[in-house]
């Protein structure tokens, strides 16, 4: 097959080179079988490119990213780099590139595989099974609107200010994505907001209404934020897609985040606007950062970054057959027994970065064969 697809690959810092590495495996995988074959480019990124260039994100990276079908991410940050200027840190990369691609939305999938369920910190028959999928708004709210700031007062003391602003073209795009989920998953969008208090997501909510007809097969529901944050712990099975505004996204995907019990097993997807040639602009990266404490002890799990490479095959190669592929993949890893440290209980055999990397990669053979 020809190498027709651009991956920009950022391994970043800490666990970040040593994960992608095993994602280069399963990727080399793929195209030995022909499934599918990228045409790779290795950039710099965070506190690597810091080292090399003085910045988090060289001209060269964006460059290469703008003219990628699909960016995928290790992860940036660490020690050596945390008493730089707050501007030049190496997050700013990340945010940076977030930024310059126009990622809008942001895709955080909560999946309890079966072997898993008992690491969670909720009983297992809450978890058991789960399989839900949020949306939140990435580029626009609170954590952008204007004006903002703090601010002293004639009579002493300060005000702080920050603005939650969306316009109906923000709330329309991000919903537009979460329905066309729904659509390829169980059927349903359950919309977040606080519209019994915040003006702006009295609209939020007309507006999701306003495009539900476009998706005649998809149902929408609405929640205030605060019965969401109580729902996703109490019943998380009732949700199947979860859209909502950037900051209730931030807070309700950690949350759904944690009904999994572990990092190491979270991957993630930021997508921008379709173009008119039916492309976007997409970063795939796992959801934890660069885990210093144990890099180089070659014990990272790699599964968050596997599963952020099958996110990347689903949502920018439409190529679901292989990217299911991988997650049965990972699941029968798992139901073998196999465990990185992260994951280790009892009665299961503990292994490297490598060793689970390998595994991942004997399985496909067998599901291939
Ligand atoms: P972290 O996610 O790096 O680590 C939190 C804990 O989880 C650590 O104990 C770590 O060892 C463990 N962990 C994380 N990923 C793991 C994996 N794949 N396998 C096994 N264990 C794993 O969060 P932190 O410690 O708060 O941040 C460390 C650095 O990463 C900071 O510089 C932070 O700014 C950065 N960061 C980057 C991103 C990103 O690149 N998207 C996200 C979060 C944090």
């Amino acid at each position: 097959m020809a190498a027709n697809k651009k991956l920009l690959f950022l391994p970043g810092d800490g666990i970040g080179p040593e994960v992608m590495t095993e994602v280069r495996r399963v990727i080399d995988w793929m195209d030995h079988r022909r499934t599918v074959s990228f045409d790779i480019t290795e950039g710099l990124i965070g506190g690597a490119a810091i080292d090399a260039t003085g910045g988090p994100l060289p001209d060269d990276t964006l460059d290469v990213a703008i003219n990628s079908d699909a960016v995928l991410m290790g992860a940036v940050g660490g020690p050596k780099w945390e008493t730089m200027p707050f501007e030049v840190q190496p997050e700013r990369g990340l945010l940076g590139i977030r930024r310059e691609l126009g990622l809008f939305a942001n895709l955080r999938p909560a999946l309890v595989f079966d072997a898993l369920a008992s690491a969670s910190t909720l009983k297992e028959e809450v978890v058991s099974g789960l399989d839900i999928m949020i949306v939140r708004e990435l580029t626009g709210g609170i954590y952008f609107g204007e004006p903002r700031g703090v601010e002293d007062l004639p009579g002493g003391g300060r005000k702080g200010v920050n603005t939650l602003t969306y316009t109906t073209a923000e709330v329309q795009r991000i919903g537009r994505v979460a329905f066309d989920l729904a659509q390829k998953r169980n059927g349903r969008v359950c919309s977040i907001d606080k519209a019994n208090v915040l003006e702006t997501t009295v609209m939020w909510r007309e507006d999701m209404e306003s495009i539900k007809g476009e998706f005649p097969d998809v149902e929408l529901s609405h929640m205030y934020v605060d019965n969401a944050a109580m729902q996703l712990v109490r019943n998380p099975k009732q949700f199947d897609v979860v859209v909502t505004t950037n900051m209730f996204g931030d807070i309700l995907s950690d949350c759904a985040a944690m009904l999994t019990g572990s990092l190491g097993m979270l991957p993630s997807a930021s997508l921008g606007e379709l173009d008119e040639s039916g492309r976007r602009a997409a970063l795939y990266e796992p959801v934890h950062g660069s885990a210093p404490d144990i890099t180089g002890e070659g014990i990272a799990n790699p599964l968050a970054t596997i599963l952020s490479y099958s996110m990347l095959l689903r949502y920018s190669f439409d190529m679901s057959e292989d990217a299911d592929l991988i997650d049965q993949a990972v699941c029968n890893v798992l139901d073998g027994g196999l465990r990185t440290a992260d994951i280790m209980e009892r009665g299961k055999v503990r292994v490297s970065t490598e060793t689970m990397g390998k595994a991942i990669i004997k399985e496909l053979d067998k599901l291939a064969a």
